[in-house]
């Protein structure tokens, strides 16, 4: 069904141009493709615009819990849909509990769901505040590569595992690999300072959980918010050591300057 079709059979549209969508790195976009992504991207704007004004009018006290709920049940539920159906045609699978390649690179994700990560760090004696802090004052003024160069994992990783797995960033749902060697080799590349090779993803599964995170700005951008993407790990790190910058943040003020945004690699 292409957008016209899809306005045309009623179902509730906002086109994310504005937005703009962002293309996996290596993927060759196939223009039907790339018109499904825009469809579900802006059905989902459409449709978190409609359930957000719905709620705030109903009390409006309750942004906060209205857009993390949108980011839980609609954009969440939606990229799930994606994995599952990417798992279930996929030849195989290399990603499981324990396998964390992956987690060893900076991680772009918009406000709320730093705010949803940052709100499991609330207790003083957590540790992993500590791990947050000290990553963002080694991380500080580095490139990507050099940062994956540190050998340092995410803050938030655990034993090998994500500490924060229900509530972990659409980028990080969208990192699935047939294989785990292809990441490691990835991995071992960059602390040996070596060019990264390029490693085998299921792009096309990422590309549509981009369009979710597309979609999802879009809400944010017409709720008024703030809709840049942020580095996580300073973003969660901000955000502990201010709290009141969410209130600021829902109230329209553009809390993070361009020094958040998740930096770029050059291959
Ligand atoms: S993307 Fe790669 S490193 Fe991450 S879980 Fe999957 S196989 Fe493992
Ligand atoms: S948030 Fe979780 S899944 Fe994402 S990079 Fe960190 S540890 Fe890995």
């Amino acid at each position: 069904m292409t957008n016209t079709e899809a306005v045309e059979a009623d179902i509730p549209f906002r086109a994310v141009d504005d937005i703009g969508l962002r293309v996996p790195y290596g993927l060759t976009v196939d223009p039907g493709i790339e018109a499904k992504v825009k469809l579900f991207a802006g059905i989902m704007r459409a449709a978190g615009i409609v359930l957000a004004a719905r709620e705030i009018a109903a009390d409006p006290s309750n942004k906060l819990n209205t857009v993390l709920s949108l980011l839980k049940v609609l954009v969440f539920g939606r990229a799930q849909q994606t994995i599952d159906e990417q798992i279930a045609a996929a030849p195989r699978l290399g990603c499981k509990s324990g396998c964390a390649w992956c987690c060893y690179q900076s991680v772009e994700v918009t406000i709320p769901e730093a705010i949803l990560v940052a709100a499991q760090l609330l207790d003083p004696a957590d540790p992993r505040r500590t791990a947050v802090l000290a990553n963002v004052k080694a991380f500080r003024g580095l490139d990507e590569r050099q940062r994956r160069g540190t050998g340092a994992p995410c803050a938030f990783l655990v034993d090998n595992r994500c500490s924060v797995y229900d509530d972990r960033p659409l980028m990080c749902r969208a990192m699935m690999a047939p294989a785990p060697e292809g990441c490691h080799a990835v991995h071992a590349a960059a602390l040996a300072g070596k060019p990264l090779p390029l490693v085998e993803l299921y792009a096309v599964a990422q590309y549509f959980i981009l369009g979710d995170q597309s979609g999802f700005r879009g809400i944010l951008r017409d709720m008024g918010l703030q809709d840049d993407l942020v580095e996580l790990t300073q973003a969660v790190a901000a955000l502990l050591e201010e709290p009141t910058l969410i209130e600021r943040w829902l109230a329209g003020e553009h809390i993070f300057g361009p020094e958040f945004a998740p930096p770029t690699l050059e291959i």
